[in-house]
């Protein structure tokens, strides 16, 4: 028999989909990531981009506050005893995000571990292939997959990946390679200063190198980065090309003026980028319309409906624009609607 719903993804947007679809009695199967290498060097791994975040401030219901009866209360003790220690203030992302899984469960959701490699939209049933090489056969598909973030992509960033080239302060910032030494962040958005301030807690100084004399960040975030001590603007540059050798990794980056010919070198351990992120919709190539970005394209104002009659698109996938939890979970709500609309309208 076929799946009514099949989520591919598990931020907020596929874990929003899954509660309202399985609350719906429409048992989702969610899809939510294989754990591999290749997914964490790509930022993919389960549970989204939010795992890689701190504090979440801006999502609403979680005023600051100490949480932690609460998490050790909800969630499986075997999912609850591998995660970091509560920060006794709101909500972190890596908690929102097992609070979210954990609320899909308690619905019924049933969840593979395994990513989907690739889809046949011009059937029906629409069929999945997982990695694993297993085929899911589903009547509705709703695709929650996000974007990860972007590297500049110079042989230089290649090299050292994993060698003081990173794109998630919170997963590697706590590093001894970045204690107590000098880290480059690159990016002038909201991402940018949030690595930064994040870095600041370990490194000694945190050059935070953008190319304009202005923040993208939000006045609040940018204001944070600039009261910091510790975090040193290094503004109108870009990189030239980042700098180390075989035995230590990145030991500085060399930059270049982007209001005049000088260059400068920076001594640093570590080299994260913040510079944007690009839509997970690879697997998706030919099935679906996309914008020039790759970001999937809703095809009817106000609805979560894709090219393609059945497959609906949710949170940051298909969103170039707000890529906030809060809106992905409200796309997520709109695509289990949309589904069960769609189900209920063809009989099935
Ligand atoms: P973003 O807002 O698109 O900012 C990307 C930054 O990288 C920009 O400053 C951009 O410079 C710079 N950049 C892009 N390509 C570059 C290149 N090749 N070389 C050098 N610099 C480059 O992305 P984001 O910071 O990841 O934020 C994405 C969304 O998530 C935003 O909506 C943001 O508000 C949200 N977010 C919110 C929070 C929070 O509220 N706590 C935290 C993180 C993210 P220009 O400015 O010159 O274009």
């Amino acid at each position: 028999m076929p799946e009514k719903v099949v989520i591919i993804g598990s931020g907020p947007a596929g874990w929003t989909a899954a509660i309202y679809a399985a609350r719906a009695a429409l048992q989702p199967l969610v899809f939510e990531g294989a754990i591999t290498e290749e997914n964490r060097l790509r930022g993919t791994l389960p549970l989204g981009q939010l795992a890689l975040t701190t504090e979440v401030e801006n999502y609403p219901g979680f005023p600051a506050g100490n949480l932690e009866a609460y998490l050790d209360d909800s969630l499986e003790k075997d999912r609850r005893q591998l995660m970091a220690p509560h920060l006794k203030e709101g909500v972190s992302g890596p908690e929102l995000m097992e609070l979210m899984r954990q609320q899909a469960v308690n619905f019924g959701t049933r969840i593979v571990t395994d990513d989907i490699v690739e889809v046949d939209f011009d059937t029906r049933p629409l069929r999945l292939t997982a990695s694993s090489g297993e085929v899911t056969e589903t009547h509705t598909a709703i695709i929650a997959t996000g974007a990860s973030a972007n590297y500049l992509g110079i042989p230089s960033e290649e090299k050292f990946k994993n060698r003081g080239v990173s794109a998630c302060a919170v997963c590697d910032g706590a590093l001894p390679r970045f204690r107590n030494h000098p880290t480059i962040v690159v990016g002038g958005g909201d991402s940018a200063v949030e690595e930064a301030d994040y870095l600041s807690k370990f490194a000694s100084v945190v050059y935070l190198v953008h190319r304009r004399d202005q923040l993208r960040a939000s006045k609040i975030m940018a204001q944070r980065a600039i009261d910091n001590p510790k975090i040193d603007i290094v503004w109108n540059h870009v990189v030239d090309e980042v700098l180390g050798d075989e035995q230590q990794g990145v030991t500085g980056a060399r930059l270049k003026s982007t209001v005049d010919e000088s260059t400068k070198e920076l001594a640093a351990t570590g080299f994260f980028l913040a510079i944007g992120h690009t839509p997970n919709t690879q697997f998706l190539q030919g099935q679906l319309e996309m914008n020039d970005k790759g970001y999937l394209k809703w095809t009817k104002p106000q609805r979560t409906y894709t090219s393609m009659e059945g497959v609906f698109a949710a949170g940051d996938v298909a969103d170039d624009y707000y890529r906030q939890a809060v809106t992905a979970a409200g796309t997520g709500c709109m695509a289990a609607l949309d589904a069960e609309r769609f189900l209920a309208a063809e009989g099935l």
